[in-house]
């Protein structure tokens, strides 16, 4: 059954993407990160699109992310929870060959404790904040966490395999947190080897860093946004990135309006002359941004609209003029912008935001076709 709205994700755009990003890391290892369903690009097909691209790590936030990638037979590639909260399943976690990430000594102690309970030792990074502002240890408790880990790896209980930590404004080239953070994770990455620790992986780059800054890239990159094509500084252009994703809706009614008619709730765009008006069946329900009426504009009958009036939860309007469309025309909401359709970074711009949010956002209501 076709859906009246669809994002069509171009795969091979996400294997060029990731292998482009490759050859940018020099020889670091790249982490493809496939969290928030791939950018709602969607989480196991994007994975296999970035392992095909030269992908040899992919990166969730949440636990459960990376047990679904288990579960859909993603294995044998190393996986790792970037975000260390307390309270997961960490037992089966670790059973599954997934790495996880402590930022505190308790925390350390409850994943070694889980590992007692798999009958495996877990594979543990250790989180800093060297300037981020948000999970990992500070300078100022790392001797502690360090510690834990150590104690925990005399256990038996874990392996520290690698280290890590996230920048700041790094999509703000010569921001000066940006020297400060690498300066801290060398300091704090020393620290740790001295202590004993033996990591596999040291990583701090975002896509950003990986464009912009060859210095950061340690041992592995983790890229995000610029793999499904969009990129993080839109000032430096697009690095020959190709977007991914297409979002579409078949048109389903076009009605003509007298001069004066109101549309949408709130008659907040009300027709200036007769007109067509076109029914798109897309609302805020599938992630359209209802910030978006009367300002975002789309791509039907071989040219831009914009939004008439506001954005439903299910649908919205766009005025044709003397122009038509029939029932099961395809618009393009946004795309790669090759056929003069916005592209997200477009809409984002438009609203005051970022494209992660715009391609995020697209709701499980609207169905992946993948391509
Ligand atoms: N690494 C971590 C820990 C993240 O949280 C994110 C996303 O925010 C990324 C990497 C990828 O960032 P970006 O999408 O800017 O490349």
């Amino acid at each position: 059954m076709r859906s009246p709205a669809q994002a069509r994700i171009d795969l091979a755009a996400i294997s060029h993407n990731v292998s482009l990003l490759r050859e940018r890391a020099g020889g670091a290892e790249v982490m493809a990160m496939v969290k928030a369903e791939a950018y709602g690009h969607g989480l196991v097909p994007t994975a296999r699109a970035a392992l095909a691209g030269g992908a040899t790590w992919l990166g969730v936030a949440k636990l459960a992310e990376a047990l679904e990638l288990r579960r859909a037979g993603v294995t044998g590639v190393r996986t790792l929870v970037c975000l260390g909260v307390p309270g997961e399943p960490y037992d089966e976690a670790i059973a599954l060959d997934v790495d996880l990430t402590a930022g505190t000594p308790s925390l350390v102690e409850e994943i070694a404790a889980a590992a007692e309970r798999a009958g495996r030792p877990a594979r543990l990074q250790l989180e800093a904040d060297t300037g981020m502002g948000r999970g990992g240890s500070t300078p100022a408790d790392w001797a502690a966490l360090v510690d834990a880990a150590l104690k925990a790896e005399a256990a038996g209980h874990l392996r520290v395999v690698g280290l890590h930590s996230h920048f700041a404004c790094a999509d703000d080239p010569g921001h000066p947190s940006i020297a400060s953070q690498i300066e801290v994770f060398k300091e704090l990455v020393e620290h740790a080897e001295k202590a004993g620790i033996r990591p596999e992986v040291r990583h701090l780059s975002n896509s950003a860093a990986i464009l912009t800054l060859p210095e950061a890239r340690f041992d592995l990159v983790r890229p995000g946004i610029a793999m499904y094509g969009l990129t993080p500084v839109p000032a430096l252009g697009t690095f020959g990135l190709r977007p991914a994703m297409t979002l579409t809706a078949d048109t389903a009614v076009v009605k003509r309006a007298p001069a004066g008619s109101g549309v949408s709730y709130g008659h907040t765009y009300v027709t200036d002359r007769e007109t067509n008006l076109a029914l798109v069946p897309a609302g805020y329900g599938d992630g359209i941004p209802r910030h978006g009426s009367n300002l975002l504009e789309v791509f039907a009958g071989g040219r831009r609209r914009r939004i008439a009036g506001r954005v439903c939860m299910d649908q919205f309007v766009i005025d044709l003029g003397d122009d038509t469309l029939s029932a099961g025309d395809e618009i393009i909401l946004f795309g790669p912008g090759d056929r003069g359709e916005p592209t997200a970074q477009e809409w984002a711009d438009t609203l005051g935001t970022i494209s992660y949010e715009i391609v995020t956002r697209i709701g499980t209501r609207v169905p992946r076709v993948y391509e």
